[in-house]
C-alpha cells in the first residue's frame, strides 16, 4: 500500500515538474521581464534620454549647477530658511515637471538632495526635530494626485532620520495662486488658510518643527504656517526648501 502511494506521489511529482515550467514559467518570466524593463529602461523626465536613474547625466549636471554653495544664506530670524538650490534653470524645470507633468518620483530625488545637504551643512545638526510639509488643499491634492512637499519631506526624513509628521498642518481654505497677488493681498489670501493638523491636535510635538516645501519665494505661506503653529504653542525652528528664489533684502 505504502509503495503504491510512494510511486503515485513520484509520478505526480514528475508530472508536476514536467508541466509546470512549460506552463507557468514563461508567463512569470514575461511579466518579470516587463517589470524589470519598467524600472531599468526609464526615460529622464526632463529630456527623455534613457537612464537607469531619475535624471540622466546631462540633466543631473544642470541640476547640480543650481546647488547653493551656502544653503544657510537665509538662515536668520524671523524665519530661518535652509535651501538646496536656487530657483532657476534645471531646478525650475524639474520642479515644474514634477508638479505639472505628473512626475512624483522627482520629489523623491529632490528630497534626497535636500536631506543629504542637511546632513552635511545643517545649521542645527544635533537637534531633535519633527518635519512637517506645507500642505495643499485637499481639492488641489486630488487634482494633482500628490502633495509634492509631503513627498519631499518623506524622502528628506528617510535620508536624515528625522521624525516625520505628514499631518502636522492642514489647508482648510482654498487660496488663489500667490504669484498674481500683491504682498498685502497675499497675506489676506493666506489668513486662516492653514490650521494645526489632526495629528498635532491629538498630541502636540515633543520637539520643534522643521517645515518642508518645494519652493521658498516670498515666505508668505511659511509665515502663515509658523503663525498657525505658534498659536497652538508649537515652536518652529525654520523651513527647509528644495529651491529658494530670494536674494537680499527679504520681504
Ligand atoms: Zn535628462
Amino acid at each position: 500500500m505504502k509503495e503504491y502511494r510512494d510511486q503515485r506521489l513520484i509520478r505526480l511529482l514528475k508530472l508536476h515538474l514536467a508541466k509546470k515550467p512549460k506552463q507557468k514559467m514563461p508567463i512569470w518570466t514575461k511579466s518579470f521581464k516587463g517589470l524589470l524593463n519598467l524600472f531599468l529602461e526609464t526615460n529622464c523626465p526632463l529630456c527623455q534620454r534613457h537612464t537607469p536613474d531619475t535624471f540622466c547625466q546631462y540633466c543631473t549636471k544642470q541640476l547640480q549647477s543650481c546647488h547653493l554653495k551656502n544653503p544657510s544664506y537665509l538662515w536668520q530670524q524671523p524665519l530661518p530658511v535652509f535651501g538646496w538650490g536656487s530657483y532657476g534653470g534645471g531646478l525650475k524645470r524639474a520642479i515644474a515637471t514634477m508638479k505639472y507633468d505628473n512626475q512624483p518620483q522627482i520629489a523623491h530625488t529632490l528630497g534626497q538632495f535636500l536631506g543629504e545637504t542637511w546632513l552635511l551643512k545643517s545649521p542645527q545638526q544635533d537637534r531633535q526635530l519633527v518635519v512637517v510639509p506645507i500642505p495643499l488643499h485637499p481639492s488641489k491634492q486630488k487634482q494633482r494626485g500628490f502633495n509634492q512637499a509631503a513627498l519631499i519631506a518623506e524622502s528628506f526624513c528617510q535620508t536624515t532620520g528625522l521624525k516625520l509628521q505628514i499631518n502636522g498642518l492642514e489647508r482648510i481654505k482654498e487660496t488663489q495662486a500667490q504669484h498674481i497677488l500683491s504682498a498685502s493681498e497675499r497675506e489676506k489670501n493666506l489668513a486662516d488658510a492653514l490650521a494645526v493638523g489632526q495629528a498635532f491636535r491629538r498630541r502636540p510635538p515633543d520637539a520643534p518643527v522643521l517645515l518642508v516645501d518645494d519652493i521658498y519665494t516670498t515666505g508668505a505661506t511659511a509665515k502663515s504656517a509658523v503663525y498657525t503653529l505658534k498659536q497652538s504653542g508649537i515652536t518652529v525652528l525654520g523651513l527647509a526648501a528644495v529651491a529658494t528664489a530670494v536674494t537680499y533684502p527679504r520681504h
